[in-house]
């Protein structure tokens, strides 16, 4: 249970008040320690300078100290600074300002201050009677939360709450901003974004979208793709990576995947495309063509989007260069994957052009919808910037080509402002994160990722490798048992998905996309991961087996 501070509780603490301190501090230093958050409002910073202020008078005057109003003061702030400093400001919101008509102003604002929050996840810790006899289940007294029984902190799949604790501020001025200059659609904070991420990733441009799906689109887009033209990618991935394709009246001609790090083999990329080119599907697997390009059967081979699969980019050296012999583009799909490394290149530098998501779940995530574009071609740059909005030309109601309405939202681009702060931070995080499952795994029965030597994964997922279906079964039964969240990506290949039926493939196309789809699954993976909860859940694969 997280706690809301009344203002007599914290000056309990701060002031040492011989009667109700040790309670006060103990509560509070109890949520603490069980890993909750402690929030002040911050609406009563007035109220909790004067009240301590006239609590230390009272005490000085007890016991005969003589300290002049100055020091008085001093002493009050610099106690208070102390108690701040590791919790959470929670902000005072303009709904909670018209409150004269409530009998008690001051309790109206933290009641309402606290109708924001989830009921169950916080209490209003208080002394103050007149709360307490509210008889409001989130109002607890500090003898009723210490006699509470202790509820376990649950383990989350990914822990946005504990980034956005940590970030708080940063995010709450961003927010505030945009709605104070209004700018909502493109507005300084994209540019400001489009700026930082390119810089960030090594790349020239940076075009900001609305999704990662939407990225990948603009990509194909900016290369006038269209029928009767193939892209090779992998059927083991989201659905968007081959969506986009499809959506273009393209053909998704798919390849199957190196069984080590789950992304496009690229050998087998190469025989796809000679089989493509020859038309002799006795050397691999390729789409009956005929259903879905209009009148010629013959496709054209067009460009190759590799996915960087759970953020651990797949091979480009040995795609572009493939590519590059049979006159391909390649487009990076690096929506799990910013903040991974290649060979010394960032991801979202290792391609023609780079597309990743900052849906909420991904590496860096927003709180809605959002991806970019990242080039170092200039032309290309351009095409995706018109694009973006309605095919523009030279101005807004001049239009080049067709397009489609694509932009990042001013406020998503100000809360990415906030949490790429500690991106960097977060990445370095969730490799230890990483290295410790590695470790912890040691084992056990399930197969740990593998990363090539020269990359670093952005660890979107931490993926292990059960030894058959029902293994994976008995695994994520027990992991559901202790209320550890597990999901499988991706349960299904692409070319088995009923979307992609007219494609024509026949299961056993791509068997190793469709034997990791039988037995892959992923384990609880952010930056805050503690150790425990690791070793509790490592315990669970190595228990099972
Ligand atoms: C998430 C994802 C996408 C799509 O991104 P959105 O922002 O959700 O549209 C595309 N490709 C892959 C591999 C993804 O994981």
């Amino acid at each position: 249970m997280n706690l809301l501070l009344d203002v007599n509780i914290i000056v309990d603490v701060c002031a040492e008040r011989p009667l109700f301190g040790k309670a006060s501090r103990d509560a509070v230093n109890l949520a603490l320690a069980r890993g909750f958050g402690v929030w002040i409002y911050a609406g009563s910073v007035q109220t909790l300078e004067y009240t301590l202020i006239g609590e230390l008078k009272r005490i000085c005057a007890d016991d005969e100290l003589c300290l002049t109003n100055r020091q008085i003061s001093f002493r009050a702030r610099a106690l208070l600074k102390d108690f701040c400093a590791d919790k959470n400001w929670l902000a005072a919101l303009s709904a909670e300002g018209h409150v004269f008509e409530a009998q008690d102003p001051e309790d109206e604002q933290l009641i309402r201050a606290l109708d924001r929050l989830i009921p169950g996840e916080i209490a209003l810790l208080t002394r103050d009677e007149q709360l307490l006899n509210r008889q409001d289940p989130r109002i607890l007294s500090p003898e009723q939360y210490l006699t509470r029984r202790p509820e376990a902190r649950p383990i989350d799949f990914i822990d946005l709450k504990g980034q956005q604790n940590d970030i708080r501020p940063a995010l709450e001025t961003g927010i505030h901003r945009v709605l104070h200059h209004g700018q909502y659609i493109m507005g300084p904070e994209v540019k400001e974004l489009e700026a930082k991420l390119g810089a960030y990733v090594g790349a020239k441009h940076a075009i900001s979208c609305a999704s990662g799906t939407d990225a990948l689109l603009m990509a194909l887009m900016a290369y006038g793709v269209g029928p009767g033209d193939a892209i090779f990618t992998t059927p083991f991935t989201f659905i968007a990576t081959a969506e986009v394709i499809s959506l273009l009246g393209a053909t998704p001609v798919f390849v199957d995947i190196d069984p080590k790090t789950f992304n496009i083999d690229p050998a087998k990329l190469e025989q796809a495309i000679i089989a493509l080119k020859s038309n002799d599907p006795s050397i691999r697997p390729l789409p009956l063509n005929s259903v879905l390009s209009t009148q010629s059967s013959a496709l054209i081979p067009k460009g190759v989007i590799p996915v960087d699969l759970f953020g651990l980019p797949a091979d480009y050296d040995a795609i572009n260069k493939i590519a590059k012999e049979h006159g391909l583009f390649v487009i990076e799909d690096a929506a799990q994957s910013f903040g991974a490394v290649y060979k010394g290149k960032r991801a979202g530098a290792l391609a023609d052009i780079a597309c990743t998501s900052f849906f909420p779940a991904k590496p860096l995530g927003c709180y809605g919808d959002g991806g970019m574009c990242f080039t170092d071609d200039d032309e290309l740059a351009a095409a995706l910037d018109s694009i973006r909005v309605h095919g523009k030309g030279s101005h807004k109601y001049d239009n080049a080509r067709i397009g489609i309405n694509g932009r990042l939202d001013t406020l998503q681009a100000a809360i990415l402002l906030a949490k790429f702060d500690i991106f960097p931070e977060e990445v370095q995080l969730r490799q230890e994160v990483a290295n410790r499952y590695t470790a912890l795994l040691d084992g056990a029965s399930v197969r740990p990722p593998h990363i090539p030597p020269d990359d670093l994964s952005a660890w979107a997922q931490y993926s292990v490798l059960a030894k058959d279906e029902a293994h994976r079964a008995a695994l994520l039964k027990s992991l559901q048992e202790a209320k550890i969240p597990a999901a499988i990506y991706y349960p299904k290949p692409l070319h088995l998905q009923t979307a992609f039926a007219a494609l024509g493939y026949a299961p056993g196309a791509f068997s190793v996309s469709e034997d990791a789809a039988n037995r892959i699954f992923s384990l609880p993976m952010h930056p805050y991961l503690q150790k425990e909860d690791q070793m509790k859940i490592a315990e669970i694969m190595k228990r099972a087996c």
